[in-house]
């Protein structure tokens, strides 16, 4: 089995589409959109951009997807957190609705972008499944399923048999199944958008950190180690993985790590005794699990990590028990691999858009479901940086709000985890 630390390469790093030529920034060039971070956030405001005419440069500080959008489950989850309703009474009932609605197609456009721009990532639009831990998780999704229903969307309920069947295990009371979601290779995802802005005209240059943002006259003045870049706009995509480059940025999210295993190639009867139908799950505990195959049926599960960098051998061995309770016909299969990435949560468990400066947009904050959400934030990030506030930008556009208390979050994230845990066990033994 590879254990790896946080920047050690995943399973997905082993098998993706080979990355795109990226060069190093070096020297002094102009462009008119700036974008700070190399995953999808950052590629899919790229590609925009690109498409819409302007000259663009990514500043990439690793390599692009080197990030969660390379390290990801690959499941591709429409909507968000909040159920529609929720974010009418939150929002407003026209508000809430938009919101709602681009949230819900954000699916729709990672599926669009793979066929358009014909991305070699596996894509499947399989369906996503909302495994149900306990009764009442199982009656918050009947009714999240109901909302979506009205709006045309034909989610349907799953109850104990019907998701046994489809999952091949009896851990869950119940579920919903939203066929706008599915699945994908993440690296070879994050790989091919890079490679369809570069195609149309977006400069790439990865091993290039933005180590200072600021005003040079009408510019904003990008520097990396040996070069520079001069934008009137400027998109920060840099989301966990956020520096101190914009003053209390870093301090808007909780970097949290997720972890997953994957064992080896199943054979092929038990390949198909779980999810035979190749849907892609992620279950309502606190502290979610979730699973897949990949293309080579190797069974993918994943969990949460710990609050720091470490990949910590008691999370693994979490994970790993959880595999193995859910699917204990995977017992002879040796696990391969184990990686893990950071996820940017936010108190209010929505993403955030936010106008830092005159020209100058960052999008962060997908709370764990970002190969949609991230994708269609770079592109409202994109529209933003063009057309300002003129932009008619469906999600909230807030104001920065640096975390009170923030170098305490190690503690704090430990201790919730703690919580998270025993209330899940809780509503497992006591329903
Ligand atoms: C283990 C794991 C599993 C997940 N599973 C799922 C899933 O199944 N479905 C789902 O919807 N979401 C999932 N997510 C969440 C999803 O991967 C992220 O929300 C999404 O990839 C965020 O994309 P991003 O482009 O905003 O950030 P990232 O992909 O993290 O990219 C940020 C980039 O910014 C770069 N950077 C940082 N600072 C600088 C700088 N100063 N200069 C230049 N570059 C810089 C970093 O090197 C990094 O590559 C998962 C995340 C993890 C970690």
């Amino acid at each position: 089995m590879t254990v790896a630390d946080d920047s050690a390469p995943s399973l997905w790093a082993a098998t993706a589409a080979p990355p795109p030529e990226a060069p190093r920034l070096e020297g002094e060039t102009r462009v008119d959109v700036a974008v700070i971070g190399g995953g999808y956030t950052g590629l899919s405001a790229a590609l925009h951009l690109a498409e819409a005419g302007a000259k663009v440069a990514v500043l990439e500080a690793r390599e692009p997807g080197w990030g969660a959008s390379g390290r990801n489950g690959g499941q591709v989850i429409p909507g968000l957190k909040y159920d529609p309703d929720e974010l009418a009474v939150r929002m407003g009932p026209v508000a809430g609705e938009r919101l709602a609605v681009a949230a819900g197609g954000s699916a729709d456009l990672v599926f669009d972008l793979v066929h358009r721009h014909a991305i070699e990532c596996e894509a499947e639009r399989s369906g996503w499944i909302h495994a149900c831990h306990s009764p009442v998780a199982l009656r918050r999704a009947e009714r999240r399923a109901a909302q979506w229903q009205r709006r045309g969307v034909a989610i349907r309920g799953l109850d104990r048999k019907g998701i046994a069947e489809l999952l091949g295990t009896s851990e869950y009371v119940g579920g919903v199944l939203d066929p706008r979601g599915g699945k994908l290779q993440p690296l070879s995802y994050a790989r091919g958008l890079a490679r369809a802005a570069i195609a149309l005209g977006a400069r790439l240059h990865a091993r290039s950190p933005a180590r200072s943002l600021t005003r040079t006259g009408r510019d904003w003045r990008v520097a990396t180690d040996a070069g520079a870049l001069l934008a009137a706009k400027v998109i920060l995509a840099t989301n966990a993985y956020t520096d101190d480059l914009w003053p209390g940025l870093k301090r808007s999210v909780f970097p949290l790590q997720s972890l997953q295993i994957a064992t080896a190639p199943l054979g092929e009867n038990v390949r198909r005794s779980i999810l035979p139908k190749g849907h892609v799950v992620s279950d309502t505990r606190r502290l979610l699990l979730y699973f897949r195959q990949d293309g080579r049926g190797r069974l993918i599960v994943g969990g949460r990590g710990t609050a720091g960098e470490r990949i910590l051998g008691r999370h693994v061995a979490y994970v790993e028990r959880a595999m193995r309770r859910l699917f204990p016909q995977v017992a002879g299969a040796p696990s391969e691999f184990v990686w893990a990435g950071h996820v940017a949560v936010t108190i209010d468990q929505l993403p955030h858009l936010h106008d830092l400066a005159p020209g100058v947009v960052a999008a962060l904050g997908y709370n764990g479901r970002g190969v949609a959400m991230a994708t269609l934030l770079g592109k409202l990030a994109a529209e933003r940086a063009l057309k300002g506030a003129a932009a008619d930008t469906p999600f909230p556009v807030t104001a920065l709000r640096p975390v009170p208390l923030h170098a305490l979050r190690l503690p704090f994230m430990a201790a919730v985890m703690q919580y998270y845990r025993l209330r899940d066990t809780l509503d497992v033994r006591f329903g």
